[in-house]
Order: C-alpha cells, then sequence, then structure tokens
C-alpha cells in the first residue's frame, strides 16, 4: 500500500532549518501519494551530550551533568519556538519540553548520589534525545501541513534486556506496529517515531546501539512490509571511492547487501548494514539519499547485485592501522600455534582485520591502538615480536570479481609503483584487499579509481553528476 519507512540520522534534523527540509521532503512523498512512517534521530550530537552528562553524574560531578543538561534544555525549546508558530501548541510544547528535562535532572541528580551507572540508567538517559527530537519533529511536521502523529518508539519495538545493545522481538513488533501504527496510516495520518529507543516486555527503556536508528527503520519496514526504507544522511550515498581524495568519484547507483557490508567494515560510514539485515531479509530495498540534496537519487541497496561490467563497485580505505610480524620456527609443524596467538588477542580484546601465515612466520593487521606494546610483550612469549604502525588497508569489493581470471595482476599492475605488504583475497570473493604505507594511500586510491573507472556501467555508476559530487561529511 505505498508504504514507505523515512528515517532521517541527526544531522538531517540538527536545526529548525534541516528540520524544515525534512518535513519538505516528506510531504513531498505525501504529496506522491507515498504513505510514509517516519523515523528520527536525536539532534545531531545530543546522544553524545547525554552519554557526557551521565558520565559526569557518576563521578560525582552534579553541577558539570546538570550544566549539559540545562545547554539541551535550551536547544530544544529554541528549536521548537523557530518550528511552531502556532502560540497555543508552541506554549504546550515548551511546557512538554521543559518537563521531560524536569524528569532527566531528577534522574541526574540520583545519579551523582548513587555514583554508579549502570546500562539500563545509561539507556533511559539516552533515550531523552530520540523522545524528545520525535516529539518536537512531529509537532514541526503539523506547522508545514503533515498530518503527523507523534508514536512512542518504545510501545512498538519490544526487545529483550540486554540494555545498550538490545535484540528486537519480530513477533512482538509487528503485531505492535499493526496496532500502534496501522490505525494512524489507514486514517491518513504520517507516524513519527524516535529510533534508536526501544523497551523490554516489562516497559522499561532500553536502546538498539549507537546509531540503532536505521536499525529502528529497517524494523519498522520489515514489520510494515514497507515497499521500500529510505535512509535519509547527509551524503548522496555510497561512492566508488572517498571524493575527497579522489574527485572523480562516481557515485554508486545500486549496491548488493554483502558488498555494502563489506564497505562498511573497511570503514564507509554511510550506514552499518547489520543494521538493515531485517529489511534485507524480507527483500525491502534500502535507499540512502542525502537530505541536504533531495533531488538526488542516492544508493539503493538490494538484496542481489546487479550485473556490473565493472568488476568493482567501490574501494574503500582503513587508516591507522599496525601490522604486527611472528616468526618463530617452533611453529613449524606444531598444531595449536594460531590459537595461543589469537588468545593473546582475545585477552587484550583487540580484533584482528587481516591475517597471512606461512610455514614459520604469522602476520597480522590490527587498529592501531595503546595495548599494542603490551600485546607484543606478551607475543614474545612465542615468537619473534616486530609491529609497525601507520599502515593502511585498501579494499576493493565488487560481486563482479567472482571467478574473473586475471584480477589480481590487473589490481598490482595499477599500483606497481606502490610497495604492498600483505594481501587477502577474502572466502566471500567479493573484496580484495592489501595493506600499504598509510602514506601511500591516497596515491593507491587514484591510480586504482583510474585504472577500473574509466569506462564506468552507467547502469550502475552515476555517470552524469561527475563533475557535480558533493562531498561527504566526515
Ligand atoms: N542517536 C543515536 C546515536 O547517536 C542513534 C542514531 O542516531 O542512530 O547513536
Ligand atoms: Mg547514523
Amino acid at each position: 500500500m505505498n508504504l514507505v519507512v523515512m528515517k532521517f540520522g541527526g544531522t538531517s534534523v540538527e536545526d529548525p532549518a534541516a528540520i524544515a527540509r525534512t518535513a519538505a521532503i516528506v510531504a513531498g512523498r505525501v504529496s506522491a501519494g507515498k504513505k510514509p512512517i517516519v523515523v528520527v534521530s536525536a539532534m545531531a550530537r545530543v546522544t553524545d551530550q547525554l552519554l557526557r552528562c551521565a558520565s559526569a553524574a557518576s563521578l560525582g560531578d552534579r553541577t558539570g551533568a546538570l550544566a549539559i543538561s540545562s545547554r539541551l534544555r535550551c536547544r530544544h525549546p529554541d528549536t521548537a519556538a523557530a518550528l511552531v508558530k502556532d502560540a497555543k501548541e508552541s506554549a504546550a510544547l515548551a511546557n512538554w519540553i521543559d518537563k521531560k528535562f524536569d524528569q532527566l535532572d531528577e534522574v541526574l541528580r540520583g545519579l551523582a548520589a548513587i555514583l554508579e551507572l549502570t546500562p539500563r540508567i545509561s539507556d533511559l538517559i539516552v533515550s531523552f534525545g530520540e523522545r524528545i527530537s520525535s516529539r518536537m519533529i512531529a509537532a514541526a511536521f503539523c506547522q508545514h501541513g503533515i498530518c503527523a502523529e507523534h508514536v512512542d518508539s518504545r510501545d512498538v519495538i519490544v526487545t529483550d534486556s540486554s540494555y545498550q545493545k538490545a535484540i528486537p522481538i519480530d513477533a512482538i513488533i509487528e503485531k505492535r506496529a499493526a496496532e500502534k501504527l496501522l490505525p494512524h496510516i489507514t486514517a491518513g495520518r504520517v507516524p513519527v517515531m524516535g529510533g534508536f529507543i526501544a523497551s523490554n516486555e516489562a516497559g522499561i527503556t532500553t536502546t538498539l546501539g549507537r546509531g540503532g536508528s536505521d536499525f529502528t527503520g529497517a524494523l519498522i519496514g520489515g514489520a510494515m512490509h514497507a515497499e521500500s526504507i529510505e535512509i535519509w544522511t547527509d551524503v548522496d550515498g555510497i561512492m566508488t571511492a572517498d571524493p575527497r581524495v579522489c574527485p572523480d568519484a562516481l557515485r554508486v547507483k545500486t549496491i548488493s547487501f554483502e558488498e555494502a557490508a563489506e564497505l562498511a567494515y573497511f570503514g564507509a560510514k554511510v550506514l552499518h548494514p547489520a543494521t538493515i539485515l531485517p529489511a534485507v531479509k524480507k527483500n525491502i530495498p534500502v535507499q540512502v539519499l542525502n537530505s541536504r540534496n533531495p533531488s538526488n537519487d542516492g544508493t539503493r541497496i538490494i538484496s542481489l547485485a546487479p550485473h556490473c561490467q565493472s568488476p568493482f563497485k567501490s574501494i574503500a580505505v582503513k587508516k591507522k592501522l599496525s601490522i604486527i610480524d611472528l616468526v618463530a620456527s617452533r611453529m613449524l609443524m606444531t598444531h595449536g600455534y594460531l590459537k595461543e596467538i589469537f588468545t593473546i588477542f582475545d585477552k587484550h580484546q583487540t580484533p584482528v582485520d587481516m591475517v597471512s601465515t606461512s610455514e614459520v612466520s604469522v602476520s597480522l593487521t590490527v587498529d592501531s591502538n595503546d595495548k599494542l606494546p603490551q600485546i607484543a610483550a606478551d607475543l614474545s612469549q612465542l615468537a619473534d615480536v616486530k609491529y609497525e604502525g601507520k599502515k593502511a588497508l585498501v579494499c576493493m569489493v565488487g560481486e563482479d570479481i567472482r571467478g574473473q581470471n586475471g584480477m589480481a595482476a590487473q589490481v598490482f599492475a595499477a599500483i606497481r609503483h606502490i610497495n604492498v605488504r600483505m594481501i587477502s583475497q577474502g572466502a566471500s570473493e567479493i573484496n580484495m584487499s592489501f595493506m600499504i604505507e598509510e602514506d601511500d594511500a591516497d596515491e593507491a586510491v587514484r591510480s586504482l579509481h583510474a585504472a577500473f573507472f574509466q569506462n564506468p556501467d552507467p547502469t550502475v555508476f552515476d555517470v552524469e553528476a561527475r563533475k557535480q559530487l558533493v562531498t561527504p561529511g566526515p
């Protein structure tokens, strides 16, 4: 029934101008005959500030915590006043927002007395961001001629009790969505809900983890069998490379879920694909769009990759990595050696990105971090250890490299002037990654881009816009 879930991130609702743009986008969908369900994040930076309040209070800094909260208390009614012109409605909203901040301050004072921040209390504190933004944005939509209705997400998204990263319970969500959202939609109203926040079966507030609003969008889309899910952000979608490094980077029009997942892992910040799994499972396409450039078509993420003449869809880079080389002759012909090595990484809770082994050596890459000297000291019980920072991992992703001969030769020919330290072609067969010096990374991306995106397939890449690219945010 033309149902579309529209999720707007923090930057799309960061101030009155952004919220007005968002309202115009939603109004556009309504006049095109769509039935939107809107999911919004907290205003930009609010979640971080709420977490800072919580941590200050739990350390006994009651004044500091209340000072942050009072800045937030001003920001919200100021935004509301700029958006809601109707005096009565505006006063009611300001009053409601004030009450929420009274509640928040009450929790912060309690926390400053008991000095213990549990995950449950952290979720309660951080939930104010989306609770307030969604109610305020619903009111702003009404002022912009949209027949909007605020719905508390905690009545719809039901999870287990693993606070801070709660697991949704699909069956209950489906039932609640039918009860709480469907009546509004059939009556022609646009439900507006906060992302990220949820509740357990006992009604206690939980959250879906940082960046969880995309997840809310996908859960609602899945439960309501939406025709599509739109993730509105501040970039034009997934690009063939970072346009700041490679000015002729192109927008990727369509990409598969698996490809998007590989890219996200390697640092493309557009969205975390795990969060859109509920949509992918139900075969609902997810469209990433730019609320600052709404006429742009963005990137469509679908279950099955579109066929593409170019082997790769995109080149991602992960910087600030370190390489650890281990050499030990005792590794030869023994078993359990790698297990001992990984036990050490596990002990230091450090994920390993890439591994390459020979009979007597192992090379691993990890994010550069201050635990490295300690990790190296532990590893030196097992082998001779050397580690070196300032490395970058370049990852080229594309489903069409499957079964293509000579791909590696072409890739390494394109960067033959660059020293490659480690190579991996994962079992997924859709990515080729290699490690180089961080200082060489930009040059490598430009050379690879020139080699593989010279004649891009116009069905998959936005060739027309080659000259009018929008630089992504930080
Ligand atoms: N506001 C939450 C966060 O910043 C959730 C989200 O925006 O997706 O993590
Ligand atoms: Mg986000």
